[in-house]
């Protein structure tokens, strides 16, 4: 009776369940976050951990059977279930949020966690082991990506389990990881649309040296008129960059194809890249000079994203805003 387009596989090992349960640090004063919890397996220790559980189930028939699981113990006064997709419900107060969730919403849910505010402590998240391995990738790790970056900027991440098919039923096709995700704080301020289009540039071939990337025809036409632009506004006293600090756009970086597509390989994407825009360089131009001047300036010519750190990341668009060069 489960539904596999709801990623509906329900934890069976009691000892896996006591392990994320210990791992993830509740205090009897928690208000814990569940994400999808199906049967109530783990909803069960949650609740003897913390002081409160939110569930937020999107299955009708798994919100009946949780109710009549706690119907008529002490446990139900302490839990409050929510019928509705995690992604299209306003999320309550939190301290922290443990959950075996359905893979197919990992990447979507991690920015819409990570946006949330006021921000909680810690998320303790079950995922397909390749988007784990994505979330903690080091600069030079094969899956360093721009998922990676994009989440290292507002959380720290580590590994915390590995765990195999067999510990669920019906077993998943793919291995699984438990993460703790914990928000900086204080957050890494950025401008939302620059950092989202620079990293977009950047890993668009992140095995190819910056100089090469930074050369690209469509590349430096694409600047240029953001450059002009920002020109011309300046010219007429409007100010378009006001640093407006807003915050990342999550929605929009959460559903991005290269994000959700676990299959993807990104470096035979990479190669296909190379096939359609080469590495035609656009004709020699002043506006190119100045371009490849901050590349220079901060020694990233012959660097590769694959590298990078994220400190290297919001080092190099600083350089660029200085420069009046912006990429949104
Ligand atoms: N937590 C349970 C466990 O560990 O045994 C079940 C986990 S199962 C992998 C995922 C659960 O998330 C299912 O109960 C499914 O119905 C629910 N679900 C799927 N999509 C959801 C969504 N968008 N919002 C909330 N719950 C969802």
């Amino acid at each position: 009776s489960f539904h596999k387009s709801k990623g509906q596989h329900i934890l069976k090992n009691p000892l896996l369940v006591d392990s994320i349960v210990q791992k993830s640090g509740i205090k009897s004063t928690d208000t814990i976050l569940e994400i999808g919890p199906g049967t109530g397996n783990l909803t069960k220790k949650l609740l003897e951990a913390g002081k409160m559980v939110i569930a937020v189930e999107v299955d009708p028939r798994m919100v009946l059977e949780l109710q009549r699981r706690f119907q008529g113990t002490p446990l139900s006064n302490r839990l409050k279930v929510i019928q509705g997709d995690v992604l299209k419900t306003e999320l309550p107060y939190f301290d922290i949020c443990v959950a075996n969730i359905p893979y197919q919403i990992s990447s979507p849910l991690t920015f819409k966690l990570l946006n949330h505010q006021p921000s909680f402590r810690c998320a303790i998240i079950m995922f397909q082991r390749e988007f784990a391995m994505r979330l903690v990738a080091q600069p030079g790790d094969k899956l360093y990506c721009r998922l990676t970056v994009n989440t290292q900027l507002l959380a720290r991440v580590s590994h915390l389990l590995k765990v195999g098919k067999n510990n669920f039923r019906p077993p998943p096709k793919v291995d699984s990881s438990v993460v703790r995700i914990e928000p900086r704080k204080p957050r890494i301020e950025v401008k939302q649309k620059e950092w989202d289009g620079f990293l977009r540039i950047c890993f668009n071939r992140k095995n190819k040296t910056l100089g090469s990337i930074f050369r690209q025809k469509s590349v430096i036409t694409l600047l240029e008129k953001n450059y002009k632009t920002v020109q011309a506004l300046k010219l007429t006293g409007q100010g378009l960059m006001e640093d407006n600090h807003d915050e990342i756009d999550f929605s929009r970086l959460g559903n991005s194809n290269e994000d959700l597509s676990m299959d993807v390989d990104d470096d035979g994407a990479d190669e296909e890249m190379e096939v359609e825009d080469g590495d035609v360089e656009g004709e020699a131009s002043e506006f190119k000079d100045k371009v490849l001047a901050v590349l220079k300036e901060g020694d990233f010519e012959e660097k590769r994203s694959s590298k990078l750190t994220l400190q290297e990341f919001l080092y190099l668009l600083s350089l660029f805003n200085k420069a009046g060069i912006h990429f949104s």
